[in-house]
């Protein structure tokens, strides 16, 4: 029988009032790792209570202390940090390596949390007024809480976590229920911080968890991380119930490709973005438009070179591809495919039915091309966070501008060019958060924001970097007069 996972709330491991379990599954082996609670209300009035009750004594803890432990997280991590990889890739599928570039991502989140104490530095000014001074104060604002997905399990909680608690706050974090090993085991390596009681706090569970830790008055704000539609349920309830919210959504990522490309840096970046996480990134490459006579090349090498790419499990380290989270995923992009393929696209490389020997049962989709894709086709338009890769075609840049900026999401786009015009014309006029230039996966590190548009996000401040300071904090203006 695999273990029942707790809660961590007020600096103990606590078991859920649950009655249901949701398995974890290994989506390559098959196997279940462990049972997921689905937490009650009441378990996670517990942990806000317990979250409510931590912040006083938290919030007069001065920042450089608070700092410190951010140092001692830091080195855990570090000493940690192949066991964190290998949890990532049993529950959640992709390959050990991409999973260090997951853990190294969600150190350097730890890292930026360790800088709070320069960075929410108040201001002020001396005599704005004859006599009277006025200055910003930058408070801790309460409980926060993360309701955050699957595909990167440990890095997405701990773009929210540190800074939040370095900030002064108190946090209650919801990890998805498909993968909450990586949380749980960092929660460990939290306890041996011994960190006061009910500075962080670990609620398992699905829709209903997260529907109370929106509803509960004691929670000042959320910080999501998942699909569009949960996305904007997510915006709603939050601002329904006074919360502030910032909610990062789904993507279809573009991008474009130039004649005047280097073909061969270009299709490495564009794989390493369609296919690095099995395609289950926020910032995967879904749809290359190549422009004008870049198309011929660029779509012969793309097929040549995906075809070699080795789809296996991602503890062996030879596993260039992992598999996709669960059965369910894989039916649901086995069928976009064909979709794709009804409305007429043409399928130039097909990663359906993949069978790896050994792990028969696993979720596995190979690398797959769609051809001749349009704008109006499904395969072009809804995302798919799959390994699946949709090729279109466009006379000249203006076109592939104008394609891109037809999407209903804003995650990101790129553009692979030689031409500097080029590259500045599209930062310009590209409506996307997450701009690249001959990079394929736009991602922003901890010291910049997150971006994302349209209906890849919900909400004004964003993930990471200043924005997180700004949403961690509260502002109140002082104006005295002492003489
Ligand atoms: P998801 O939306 O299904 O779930 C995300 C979280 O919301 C989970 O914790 C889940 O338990 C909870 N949830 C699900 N349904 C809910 C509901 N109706 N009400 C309240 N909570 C609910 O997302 P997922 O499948 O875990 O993750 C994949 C999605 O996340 C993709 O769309 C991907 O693009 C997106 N993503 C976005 C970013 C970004 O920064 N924009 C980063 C990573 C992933």
């Amino acid at each position: 029988m695999a273990k029942k996972l707790k809660n961590y709330i007020g600096g103990e491991w606590v078991a859920s009032s649950a009655t249901e379990y949701t398995p974890v599954v290994n989506p390559a082996t098959c196997e279940t790792l462990a049972e997921c609670p689905e937490s009650t209300r009441e378990d996670v009035d517990k942990a806000v209570r317990a979250a409510r009750e931590g912040f006083a004594e938290w919030r007069q803890t001065p920042v450089l202390n608070r700092a410190q432990y951010m140092y001692r997280l830091k080195t855990i991590l570090e000493d940690r940090f192949e066991d964190l990889a290998r949890v990532i890739v049993e529950e959640n599928g992709k390959t050990i390596d991409e999973a260090r570039g997951e853990v190294r991502r969600g150190i350097e989140s730890v890292d930026y949390a360790a800088g709070v104490p320069f960075l929410m530095r108040n201001d002020g000014t001396e005599d704005i007024s004859s006599g009277i001074d006025e200055s910003t104060l930058r408070q801790p604002a309460g409980v926060f809480a993360g309701i955050t997905p699957f595909n990167f399990p440990m890095m997405v909680p701990l773009w929210f976590l540190p800074t939040a608690i370095t900030c002064g706050n108190t946090y209650v974090m919801k990890p998805s229920p498909q993968t909450p090993l990586s949380m749980e085991l960092v929660y460990e390596l939290l306890d041996e911080l011994d960190l006061p009681e009910g500075v962080v706090n670990l609620v398992h569970g699905g829709k209903d968890a997260a529907m109370a830790v929106m509803e509960h008055p004691g929670i000042t704000g959320v910080s999501f991380v998942g699909s569009s539609p949960v996305a904007k349920i997510i915006y709603e309830t939050c601002t329904r119930n006074g919360k502030r919210v910032q909610a990062q959504g789904g993507a279809k990522n573009y991008i474009a490709v130039m004649p005047d490309a280097d073909m061969t840096a270009s299709v490495k970046n564009i794989m390493g973005a369609a296919y690095g996480c099995a395609g289950q990134r926020c910032l995967a490459a879904a749809v290359v438009v190549a422009v004008g006579d870049a198309y011929d090349n660029l779509r012969d090498e793309l097929v040549r070179q995906s075809k070699e790419l080795r789809v296996g499990y991602g503890l062996d380290e030879t596993t260039q591809v992992g598999t996709v989270i669960s059965g369910a995923a894989k039916e649901r992009i086995e069928r976009m495919i064909a979709d794709g393929e009804k409305s007429g696209a043409k399928i130039v490389l097909d990663g359906r039915n993949l069978q790896v020997p050994g792990y028969e049962q696993g979720t596995f989709v190979g690398p797959t091309i769609l051809d001749d894709v349009t704008v109006d086709m499904s395969v072009a338009r809804e995302e798919i966070f799959g390994p699946v890769l949709a090729i279109m075609r466009a006379d000249d840049f203006d076109e592939a501008v104008d394609i891109i900026n037809g999407s209903h999401y804003g995650n990101a786009s790129s553009l692979f060019t030689s031409n500097g015009r080029y590259a500045r014309e599209f930062k310009y006029r590209v409506n996307a958060g997450n701009i690249g230039i001959n990079i394929g996966v736009a991602a922003p590190s901890a010291s910049f924001p997150f971006g994302g548009q349209k209906d890849s996000f919900f909400g004004d401040l964003h993930g990471q970097g200043s924005d997180s300071i700004e949403f961690f904090t509260e502002r109140k203006i002082v104006i005295e007069r002492w003489i």
